[in-house]
């Protein structure tokens, strides 16, 4: 990898990411050094401004990042780190230096809104309501709305496809909610098949 390491006293910012969420998790800078030690042993080591040193993530808290990925933006002066967190990365405690609630995106965002209404029994929603009838219910909804959008692939209505998926989208969220799953557990489950 060619990296410009000219631009800042020999130092170029790092954006790290969870891997799997792929929540921003912190920033910190590498300089040559730190990393050809990343790109070696697969764990990430910055160069620390405070410690003026190499700072290997984890070496006092045992929070080591392990490096999936790594990629250089368009003028090569700023390095993005796919990597899996041991646990809490932010010596605050927190999960991502940017707070506990960095956003996981839209879906993430569903689950959350999907799982409240069932935790809080909003009396008038519809997601409690259908919670409220049962597991065979829910499941019996998924797979309604999953012939409704196999119907509608056989149409060229984009509109009815789309809002067949987003229906099929949503009680899958329900039916896993119910099942007490998360979102986040079926990723695991694709992410281990995907070798
Ligand atoms: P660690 O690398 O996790 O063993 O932490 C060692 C020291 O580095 C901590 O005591 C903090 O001073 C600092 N530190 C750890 N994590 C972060 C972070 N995400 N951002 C800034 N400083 C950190
Ligand atoms: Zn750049
Ligand atoms: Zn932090
Ligand atoms: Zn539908």
């Amino acid at each position: 990898m060619n990296i410009n390491f000219n631009k800042d006293n020999g130092l170029v910012p790092v954006i790290i990411q969870d891997q799997r969420t792929l929540q921003v998790l912190m920033l910190g800078y590498m300089n040559q050094e730190a990393f050809e030690k990343t790109s070696r042993e697969g764990i990430v080591t910055f160069f620390s401004r405070s410690k003026n040193r190499l700072w290997t993530k984890g070496e006092e808290s045992g929070n080591f990042l392990t490096v999936k990925s790594i990629a250089l933006d368009c003028d090569q002066d700023t390095i993005l780190i796919k990597a899996i967190p041991g646990s809490t990365v932010c010596h605050t405690g927190s999960f991502s230096c940017f707070g506990e609630k960095v956003s996981k995106g839209f879906l993430y965002e569903l689950e959350e809104k999907v799982s409240q209404r069932i935790d809080s029994r909003v009396a008038d929603s519809y997601t409690y309501s259908l919670y409220q009838r049962g597991i065979n219910k829910m499941a019996q909804k998924v797979g309604e709305e999953a012939v409704e959008l196999v119907i509608e692939a056989k149409d060229d209505n984009s509109d009815l496809f789309k809002n067949e998926a987003a229906d099929l989208l949503y009680h899958f969220l329900i039916l896993l909610k119910a099942k007490e799953f998360s979102l986040q557990d079926i990723e695991q489950t694709l992410l281990e098949r995907d070798h």
